[in-house]
């Protein structure tokens, strides 16, 4: 059934997690309501949309109702089934943005890689791994170390494995499914741009994000990244690129590296060393980022207002920046899974600036995503100072970056 009757839309989403919860937060104020299809009762998404379908990602029966009940359907989640989506878009007449064509591409890492290197997008070397004489032969071509991976299902660094020596080999028996190695990039820093592709070919540009990943796991995106204009440029001519290859409407958090000369070089076996300050691409998410999240407070549209616009076919919004902004993830800092008691969020709440987000998971697990808080800068302060440049915008970033830890510490789990 449509709503074409009544006087909101609805978007139906694979998916509930903070993602979910944060894009019908962004779909409200647009008279957009969501409907997500979800396998944890009562997930994150549960409390804002207007309803939930209980069922696995894949479920043929929950996505067919997701059909029957949207007008327009996406996917929060790389778990989403690119084939039953298809079927679903035929018989239900209903449109799924990204692609499926897309979503099917980006789930396979080599597949993806391929992609890109083929379209002429820069990417680390890598090789399909399928035995050890093929991991062999990465190390060869590559040098120690590389980057071995499960092309498909990782996510938060799970299914890498960094192969240092011969040692190492055994990790290939313990990834299930095909494997792929890469080159190890020597990066200066981790970046991204959430970039959107809207109606008639429209596209945009968040700026660029830099990311710091601890355990492989983002902790902080820092915006405008610490880096100069020359490399900001490139990372956005990649980003136009990469936006290309990819069919359908959505925002995509895309990941890259800003490599760094110096230590490539170090390495003496291997490939040529990269020069400073290229642009890699690492990976496509066909989805808001955890890296975007910043566009909250930060940005004049949010990412998953952005995201909301585009698969909805409305006009995209303006992607610049309010202020320099810094994100903090506030990740489960428990040894054991237990029921979620978060303290700390008022200190938070008390900073002028900062602003927390709680997923409303209601289980903490070790590292576990379970909110964020974003601290922006001070605007006047800042249209004092010579709009976002040189050093003004180095020392505010600073200064953010040091309060969102520092707020972040704040909270923990009793
Ligand atoms: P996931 O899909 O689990 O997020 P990624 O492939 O994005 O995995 O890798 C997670 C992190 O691992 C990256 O953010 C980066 O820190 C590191 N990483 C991934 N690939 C490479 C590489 N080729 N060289 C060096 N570090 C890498």
């Amino acid at each position: 059934m449509s709503s074409a009757m009544s006087d909101t839309e609805t978007l139906g989403v694979v998916g509930g997690g903070q993602l979910g919860r944060m894009l019908a937060e962004a779909a409200a104020p647009l008279g957009v309501e969501l409907v997500v299809l979800d396998p944890t009762p009562d997930c994150p998404a549960s409390p804002v949309a207007r309803d939930q379908i209980v069922g696995s990602f894949d479920d043929e029966a929950g996505v067919r109702e997701l059909a029957s009940r949207a007008d327009y359907l996406t996917y929060e989640i790389e778990l989403a089934d690119p084939d039953l989506l298809e079927a679903v878009e035929e018989e239900y007449d209903v449109t799924v943005n990204p692609d499926p064509e897309t979503l099917r591409m980006i789930q396979d890492k080599l597949v993806q890689k391929q992609s890109l290197r083929d379209a002429g997008v820069p990417v680390p070397e890598f090789r399909q791994v399928d035995d050890r004489s093929d991991l062999e032969a990465a190390v060869e071509e590559f040098g120690y170390p590389v980057m071995l991976k499960a092309r498909e299902g990782g996510y938060d660094g799970r299914g890498n494995v960094p192969v240092e020596s011969a040692d190492d080999f055994d990790a290939l028996d313990e990834l299930d499914g095909p494997a792929m190695a890469e080159e190890f990039v020597e990066f200066e820093r981790e970046v991204s741009i959430i970039g959107v592709k809207g109606a008639d070919g429209e596209t945009a540009t968040f700026p660029l994000g830099e990311n710091v990943h601890r355990e492989e796991i983002l902790r902080e995106t820092v915006v405008p990244a610490r880096t100069s204009e020359d490399v900001a440029e490139r990372a956005r001519e990649v980003v136009e690129d990469v936006l290309a290859l990819l069919s359908g409407r959505g925002v995509y958090g895309i990941e890259l590296f800003e490599t760094c000369e110096a230590r490539s070089a170090s390495d003496a076996s291997g490939g040529e060393p990269r020069a400073d300050g290229e642009i890699l691409v690492n990976e496509i998410a066909p989805r808001p980022h955890n890296s975007g999240h910043y566009t909250i407070e930060g940005a004049l549209t949010s990412q998953f207002e952005q995201h909301v616009r585009a698969v909805t076919g409305r006009p995209l919004g303006a992607t610049d920046i309010r202020s320099p902004t810094v994100t903090a993830n506030v990740l489960g800092d428990v040894d054991e899974t237990r029921p979620a008691n978060p303290v700390g969020i008022e200190s938070v709440l008390a900073h002028p600036g900062a602003s927390f987000h709680w997923y409303g998971k209601h289980e903490v697990r070790p590292l576990r995503k379970m909110g964020h808080l974003t601290v922006v800068g001070d605007c006047e302060a800042l249209r004092d100072s010579d709009g976002l440049a040189g050093d003004a915008r180095e020392t505010d970033t600073e200064e953010l970056l040091a309060d969102a830890r520092e707020l972040r510490d704040e909270v923990t789990f009793e």
